[in-house]
């Protein structure tokens, strides 16, 4: 028809799948096809062509995408669809579950809607509630409680409908009860009540059922795979009259530990009788060479429809692998092949460079590095801000304590962390008054209140001199005293033991801590550059430019030119939480995070990057088994393993006619390469010495040291 002939002329030529499935025009119909095979874009054109051939009015369809982001992305690629003008775009009801939701119930409000609960807010009733119910109610036990209602309100269950069978589920029923009661008492709601709500209002009013039936006659779904319950059943009650296109890939369900089901994908066909299925086979996104490893990889999920994935013959370079030999090392890499591609091509848009990664607190060094070298980025999770962690933060405090110690909130963050046995509540005032009249810091006056015992006076002298000394400590040795000597990471575990955390997990934040204060002299120094890093990541969110730094999850349904996943180390891909699964749920937790890998791999349009530093927190680490799964990293070798410290290696056996310390020469062969899995009897090429072979890979022990000897034959005499 006209419409496909003009679709051709601005760049899509859609292939006879994508064409059937754009011109069905009634009556359900489900894509579902691997990433880059134009799922979203078939929904975007198949709108379109519902309103310009089939003449819907726009005001009738409903387009529901995952993020606001993928809304805003999917309005712009219908403007520039033929005879779509912003009037089109504007009647037509695009946005996500909760946008679109919210408008709903917003109409039959009278435009009015309890205010919702910012998080903070959130974890305030939590932690009073918690603390009712006797417990510590810290900032991990109320995160835990919210994102289990959470759970609870997608699947639609209500507290009423907790089954107690163990005396954790009493009291969470418990908990969750007091909180939708706050709740209501205010008049407040949190996000996920929209989602209750809508499927409340639609399931028991048949009025305003079909109101919104005829309203939205055409509705389609992005992203289906990661549909939950509540919003499966507002959309089914919505699609009432069979006019449904659903798209989605069951090998990128990744939220399934919020509730996702990739059910309501794969049963689709049986949930709607009559509904034509299509599936897409072409990657239009990547390179032969990129989809080749992803496709290695996800073949080793067991629970997975099979399905056939080919390129478009594009041909591109293997994707790299990078070893490098920490978290800095690992920034400092990438980011100076950034800067160097930046450079060398004007037109490179920075935001078609994305930097992807398992969890938030792996990307520390890399922003650390991004403000160093003045380069632009967006950080898209509000998580990102590591220094904002409360481990972190208390730390922060105690080093800030340090310069100035008559600081009442900050004593109270940390007087207890770890436990010191005092209580301040009923301190505080005293302490208001002996301070005033001996003119000392708040520190000194508690030490001075009568009714202390002696004790609890002894703890609070030994926190004033803790607090004299460590002022005279760099970073990192403050920062060993307070977790070794003060006892933090004893409270740590204690936390940890307490509250049924990994202590493994819990202690992270100052594992990587101990990373970011690497080089400042001064505690000052680094609480200046905390700050500068803090400043920046707030400007960086509003501007949404340069390089884009997301984890795997925020990802999904994006593409760039250059991908960079990094940290892929086995204690974190898969996450140890996932690994804390037993029996079918370790394999289904394990499949999860492939799935999650696989999304990242497959942003990639044309270069795409896989780190894995040879150290993690200064441990040795192995590279994720998800990596040999790929087929880049050969499982037979063993990981050739370079020195980038710039130390001079030892040099009693190297090639005696090669001066520059083996380091050296490995730094620049990796920097060469970029990245490459070395072994013994590997070849590579220098730029100085010509080509080399591998020798031989020697751990040293004590230093830093893990040294690669190379012969270079064309400088032997
Ligand atoms: P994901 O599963 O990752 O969400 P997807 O299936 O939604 O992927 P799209 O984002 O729609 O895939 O398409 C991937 C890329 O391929 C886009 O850049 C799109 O413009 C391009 N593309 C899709 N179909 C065609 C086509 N027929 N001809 C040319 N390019 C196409
Ligand atoms: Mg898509």
């Amino acid at each position: 028809s006209d419409f496909l002939a003009q679709l051709g002329q601005i760049g899509i030529e859609l292939n006879d799948e994508q064409r059937e499935a754009v011109c069905h025009t009634a009556g359900p119909l489900v894509v579902f096809a691997g990433p880059g095979s134009g799922k979203t874009t078939v929904l975007t054109c198949r709108a379109a062509y519902l309103m310009q051939v089939e003449r819907v009015s726009a005001a009738k369809m409903l387009i529901v995408t995952f993020t606001r982001a993928a809304a805003a992305e999917m309005q712009n690629r219908l403007a520039a669809m033929p005879g779509i003008g912003q009037q089109n775009i504007r009647a037509a009801e695009i946005g996500t579950f909760h946008s679109v939701f919210m408008r709903m119930l917003m109409q039959q409000n009278g435009g009015q809607l309890p205010a919702l609960l910012a998080e903070s807010e959130q974890r305030t009733i939590i932690k009073a509630l918690l603390r009712e119910l006797g417990e510590d109610g810290d900032d991990e036990q109320v995160a835990d409680a919210l994102s289990k209602i959470g759970l609870c309100k997608n699947n639609l269950i209500l507290p009423a409908r907790i089954k107690v069978t163990k005396p954790e589920n009493q009291q969470f029923r418990d908990l969750y009860a007091g909180y939708e009661r706050v709740k209501q008492q205010e008049g407040r709601w949190d996000y996920d009540d929209i989602l209750v709500s809508a499927y409340e209002m639609l399931k028991q009013n048949r009025e305003v059922r079909e109101h919104y039936q005829r309203r939205y006659s055409c509705i389609l779904v992005d992203e289906f795979q990661d549909t939950n319950l509540a919003q499966y059943e507002v959309i089914k009650m919505l699609a009432g009259h069979g006019n449904l296109c659903i798209v989605g890939d069951d090998d990128q369900s990744i939220y399934r530990f919020r509730g996702s089901r990739v059910e309501f994908l794969l049963d689709f066909e049986a949930t709607f009788p009559g509904a034509k299925k299509v599936i897409l086979a072409v990657n239009y996104r990547s390179t032969d060479q990129v989809i080749d490893s992803a496709s290695r990889l996800i073949l080793h999920n067991r629970l997975r429809q099979s399905k056939l994935i080919r390129g478009t013959g594009n041909t591109g370079e293997r994707p790299q692998l990078l070893r490098a030999d920490g978290e800095k090392d690992e920034a400092e890499q990438i980011l100076a092949q950034v800067s160097e591609l930046l450079a060398a091509d004007p037109e490179l848009d920075a935001r078609e460079i994305a930097i992807l990664y398992r969890t938030n607190i792996q990307v520390r060094a890399m922003i650390d590095g991004l403000v160093q070298r003045g380069l632009p980025f967006t950080l898209h999770d509000a998580d990102g801000d590591f220094y904002g962690r409360w481990q972190v933060r208390d730390v922060l405090t105690y080093f800030k304590l340090a310069y100035q110690p008559d600081d009442l909130d900050g004593i109270v963050q940390i007087l207890n962390r770890p436990k010191r046995y005092l209580y301040m509540d009923r301190l505080v005032d005293q302490m208001h008054s002996l301070r005033r009249q001996q003119n000392i810091t708040y520190l000194e006056a508690l030490a001075q209140i009568e009714s202390l015992e002696p004790y609890q006076r002894t703890k609070v002298e030994q926190l004033i001199q803790d607090l004299i000394s460590l002022r005279l400590l760099s970073p990192a040795r403050a920062l060993h005293k307070i977790r070794k000597e003060i006892g933090y990471d004893r409270y740590l575990e204690e936390f940890a033991a307490k509250t049924g955390n990994d202590p493994k997990l819990i202690g992270e934040p100052l594992d990587e801590l101990e990373q970011a204060v690497i080089g400042h002299a001064s505690l000052h120094d680094f609480l200046q550059h905390v700050e500068e890093v803090k400043e920046k990541v707030r400007q960086s969110r509003s501007k949404g430019e340069g390089i884009q730094l997301m984890t795997m999850h925020k990802s999904k349904g994006l593409e760039f030119l250059h991908v960079y996943c990094i940290g892929l180390v086995a204690d974190m891909l898969p996450h140890p939480k996932a690994l804390q699964a037993e029996g079918d749920k370790l394999s289904a937790a394990v499949e999860e995070e492939r799935r999650l890998f696989y999304v990242g791999m497959t942003r990639a349009k044309r270069y795409l990057t896989l780190s894995a530093p040879l150290r993690y927190h200064g441990h040795r680490a192995e590279p994720s088994p998800f990596l040999f799964e790929t087929g880049l990293l050969p499982r037979s070798k063993r990981v050739a393993i370079a020195s980038a410290t710039g130390q001079p290696a030892a040099t009693s056996n190297a090639p005696k006619a090669v001066s520059a310390p083996a380091s050296e020469r490995m730094k620049s062969a990796l920097a060469k390469y970029g990245s490459v899995a070395f072994a013994a009897g590997d070849t590579l090429h220098h730029k100085d010495l010509g080509p080399g072979t591998i020798r031989e890979l020697k751990e040293l022990t004590g230093s830093s040291g893990r040294r690669a000897v190379i012969d270079f034959p064309g400088q032997e005499k």
